[in-house]
C-alpha cells in the first residue's frame, strides 16, 4: 500500500511523495560540466541536484545553463566542457523543502519549478520532489472525492 492510500491531502506530508536521495541522479560541485552534461542526456533529465562531498545540497544543473555558460560569440565553445567546473554555473538561488513540510507547502513551489530539492535542517540531502507526483495526487484524491459525494 503507498504511503498516501488513505490520507487526506491536508495529512499528506513531502515525505510521503518524495523520491529519495538514492533513487535520484545528481553530479557533484567539482566535477566538469562535460560530466554533468553526461548525466543529464543520459538521463533525459533536464537538470539535476548538485550535492558537495559531504551530500550536501548547494545547488542544481541543467542542460540550458550548461549550453548557456559554453556558449562564444558565435559557436558553443564545447572545449570549455571540460575545463569549467559544475560549481561555476549551477543554479544557487533554488527553493528547498523539508520532509515534513505540507503537501500544500509543496503544491505551491512546483507551480514555478518541475522538480523540488528536499534536504533536513542542516542541508543534507533527502530527495526531490516533483510535479508529477503532485498532480498524480491531486488527481486522486479529486477522484475519491467525486466517488463520495
Ligand atoms: P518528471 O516529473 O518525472 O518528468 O521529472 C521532472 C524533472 O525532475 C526531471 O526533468 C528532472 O529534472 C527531475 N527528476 C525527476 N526524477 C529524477 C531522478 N530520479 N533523478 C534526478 N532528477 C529527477
Amino acid at each position: 500500500m503507498s504511503a498516501t492510500q488513505d490520507k487526506k491531502l491536508t495529512d499528506i506530508v513531502i515525505d510521503d511523495l518524495m523520491i529519495p536521495s538514492e533513487k535520484v541522479a545528481h553530479v557533484q560541485v567539482n566535477n566538469p560540466l562535460e560530466h554533468a552534461l553526461l548525466i543529464l542526456v543520459k538521463s533525459g533529465y533536464s537538470a539535476v541536484p548538485v550535492l558537495d562531498s559531504s551530500y550536501k545540497l548547494v545547488g542544481t544543473i541543467g542542460k540550458t545553463r550548461i549550453l548557456n555558460t559554453v556558449l562564444g560569440l558565435e559557436r558553443f565553445e564545447m572545449e570549455k566542457l571540460f575545463e569549467i567546473q559544475v560549481q561555476e554555473a549551477m543554479n544557487t538561488d533554488i527553493p528547498c523543502l523539508t520532509k515534513s513540510d505540507s503537501f500544500m507547502e509543496g503544491l505551491k513551489v512546483v507551480i514555478n519549478y518541475p522538480f523540488v530539492c528536499v534536504a533536513d535542517e542542516d542541508g543534507y540531502f533527502d530527495g526531490i520532489l516533483t510535479r508529477r507526483v503532485i498532480l498524480k495526487q491531486l488527481k486522486r484524491d479529486y477522484y475519491t472525492f467525486k466517488s463520495n459525494m
